[in-house]
């Protein structure tokens, strides 16, 4: 989501029913503004066409009204020429006499003279003295009075004489044969007010203008007097609609001044002269009442949108009265309050399709709930009856879950130690045991170990037992669908018994079975490992390999039995001959060996061999008698060096050959390693 959507909406109110308001307000606003401003954009476009075309039309009516006052005047001058021609005055006295005695000229003219067909000026009025022999031969207006022996109206010009902007109004005199005697000529000052001083009364509005120019863009009518004779284009570039005016365009249309101004402009010519009247009218002053209810119609179009938000919000309110009850009654189910039976589910609306999901939405998690807690009794019975202790552990090390077995066997109450930390419950030296293994397993090793507790301590179990039991832990990593290990189980067997067979069993198999002293195997096991201290410490050690002397002579004398006899109390006399750390065992038939640590010289291995040699000597007291037993000691001794167990024994046996050829009832030395 954009940023500014996020921003949006956390400014937002939160509740439903505000944002549902806001939202009807700001759609009825949208609405009423928008119909509002295209209804206004349509009056305003139907207002232009009306505006222009009066303009234009009462434009025409002023165009007529010029008309009908060039006509007058022609009409004036007219007259005059009648009874000028029938006066008959023909003198420039008698000329003078009549145009002083036309009092209208001075009224509707500026100034007025006869002028005779040669362009003479005979006889003149005007406010300014004239010009002595002035002749008007070759000016337009007059040479085209002589060609089309009609009235004329000049161009605008400046009075040669005055050197006022004028315009001339020309009137042939004819005589009786109906031939040219004179053009009367009088002249109409264009600053002067009267002429086209009415004009102002017809402009469209207080800023809008009429002005009047020739086709050429002579200004001959302005408001600003200053701009008569002046060419249009003065000021500046022409005004497109300006410059079609001068085109031959006569109507209205819109456009823009030359001083950037948006107006209405109409064109439209006066018919006698040629000339253009034009009106120019600021569009600002024509729509000025549009635009003024336009900023009234939008205060009526949010005063409706606040009223209608504020008729939504209450509409609102009811409609959503329903939702209000149902998240009441959500609220209470949650906090069991209420049963989901207070659920409005017949409902036929959207609450109460809504209600009926979160019906069965409940029922199914009841449901789901007890199917749960039942299968949970279940495994609870199951694990509290097992002969193990079945735990679970978190990650922080705390019991999650204990069987009753844990409680029956240690004494520990599920209660008390329930998410308590295994450190808590077991105590600081209990649990720095197991911490190493629990890391393991926390590591995803399945880790199994052994453990064992004082009888005393683990006198909850009931056993009734003294001495140790043993415990065989399992723990099995927990690994969730992350693939992380989020708990331990750990799993308790008792072993003890299990224990003592296998110490029995270990026992037996190292045990000769006739004398009850080690075995060969246990020889063989204890040789190697005597070999590998005697290197480490470098304290000497010896072997001592030992024969009855002719035993096979007492078998064959007194039996097999009294020889058994014999074994045994000859395995007795060596066992307690040496120290109890020194291993006795029996090699086979009449073979003895023991093993010495630690020994410090040879001449005391050989003081240790007679003091054996002098036990046996003593007679061995059997059911037939008192029996004289000797044996043959031969003795290695080993110091260091790569030599294999069954070398040294070698050694050993070679001494005792010596020992034997020696005449028996002795014993023999070798030193392991010295030269043979
Ligand atoms: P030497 O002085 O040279 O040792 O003569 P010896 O007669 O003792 O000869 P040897 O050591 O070779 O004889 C051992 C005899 O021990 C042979 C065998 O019959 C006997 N014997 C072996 N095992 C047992 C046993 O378990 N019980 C009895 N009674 N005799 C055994
Ligand atoms: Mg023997």
């Amino acid at each position: 989501m954009t940023t500014w959507r996020k921003r949006l909406r956390r400014r937002l109110p939160a509740s439903l029913k505000a944002r549902m308001s806001l939202v009807v307000f700001l759609l009825v606003l949208g609405a009423v503004a928008l119909l509002a401003l295209a209804t206004l954009a349509v009056a305003e476009r139907g207002m232009r066409d009306v505006t222009g075309r009066q303009q234009y039309v009462s434009l025409a009516s002023a165009a007529v009204f010029i008309d009908e006052e060039l006509d007058a005047r022609r009409n004036v001058l007219r007259a005059i020429a009648d009874s000028l021609a029938q006066s008959g005055a023909h003198d420039g006295a008698g000329l003078q006499r009549f145009l002083a005695g036309q009092t209208v000229l001075g009224k509707e003219f500026y100034s007025a003279g006869v002028v005779g067909v040669d362009g003479a000026v005979l006889a003149s009025v005007s406010p300014f003295k004239p010009q002595a022999g002035l002749n008007l031969k070759g000016r337009p207006y007059f040479e085209q009075t002589l060609a089309t022996r009609r009235s004329v109206i000049s161009a605008p010009l400046n009075g040669s004489i005055s050197g006022m902007p004028i315009v001339v109004v020309t009137q042939p005199v004819f005589d009786a044969q109906g031939a040219m005697r004179y053009v009367l000529a009088a002249s109409v000052n264009l600053r002067q007010p009267d002429f086209l001083g009415r004009l102002g009364a017809l402009k469209p509005g207080a800023g809008g203008y009429l002005y009047i120019m020739t086709n050429d863009g002579v200004i001959v009518e302005h408001p600003d007097k200053s701009r008569i004779m002046q060419h249009i284009g003065a000021h500046g570039p022409l005004s497109e609609p300006t410059r079609r005016a001068m085109q031959g365009f006569e109507g209205w249309q819109t456009g823009t001044t030359t001083g950037g101004v948006d107006a209405l402009f109409a064109y439209h010519r006066i018919a006698s002269t040629g000339w253009i009247l034009a009106s120019v009218y600021p569009m600002r002053e024509a729509f000025a009442p549009l635009h003024a209810i336009r900023s009234k119609i939008l205060l009526a179009a949010v005063l409706l949108a606040a009223l209608a938000g504020l008729a939504g919000w209450r509409a609102v309110l009811r409609l959503l009265r329903p939702l209000a009850r149902l998240r009441h009654h959500v609220h209470e189910i949650r906090r069991q309050r209420l049963g989901i039976e207070a659920l409005q589910i017949e409902r036929r609306d959207e609450i109460g399709d809504l209600s009926r999901d979160f019906y069965s939405l409940v029922a199914e998690r009841e449901s789901a709930e007890a199917q749960t807690r039942d299968s949970e009794r279940r495994l609870k019975l199951l694990t509290d009856h097992v002969p193990v202790v079945i735990v679970y552990i978190d990650r922080e090390h705390r019991y999650q879950f204990i069987n009753a077995t844990f409680e029956r066997w240690f004494g520990v109450s599920a209660r008390e130690s329930l998410m308590h930390s295994m450190r808590e419950v077991l105590g600081e030296e209990a649990y720095q045991l197991r911490e190493q293994y629990l890391r393991r397993a926390f590591r995803g090793e399945e880790v199994e170990y052994e453990f064992t507790v004082d009888a005393d301590a683990a006198e909850a179990a009931g056993a009734g037992e003294t001495g140790e039991r043993t415990f065989h832990t399992t723990y099995v990593p927990d690994v969730g669908e992350s693939g992380t290990v989020e708990g331990v189980y750990g799993l308790i067997h008792e072993i003890t018994k299990v224990k003592a067979v296998q110490t029995a069993l270990r026992f037996a198999a190292a045990t000769d079975i006739l004398t009850g002293i080690a075995n060969r195997r246990r020889f063989d096991e204890q040789l190697a490992q005597s070999m590998q201290r005697t290197r480490a410490t470098r304290a000497p050690m010896a072997l001592a390999y030992l024969d009855i002397d002719r035993f096979k002579a007492i078998n064959d004398s007194l039996g097999h039995q009294a020889g058994d006899e014999v074994l045994k109390e000859f395995a007795a006399r060596l066992a307690r001959s040496v120290r109890a750390s020194d291993l006795v065992a029996r090699l086979a038939g009449d073979e003895f060996v023991i093993i010495f640590e630690g020994v410090k010289s040879a001449a005391e291995v050989r003081h240790i061999g007679a003091k054996i040699i002098g036990a046996i000597r003593q007679p061995f007291d059997l059911a037939g008698g008192a029996l004289p037993v000797t044996a043959s000691i031969g003795i290695a001794i080993f110091r260091d060096g790569a030599l294999a167990p069954a070398q040294l024994l070698d050694l050993a046996d070679q001494a005792l050959y010596d020992a034997k050829g020696q005449g028996r009832d002795g014993v023999a030395l070798i030193e392991a390693g010295a030269p043979a």
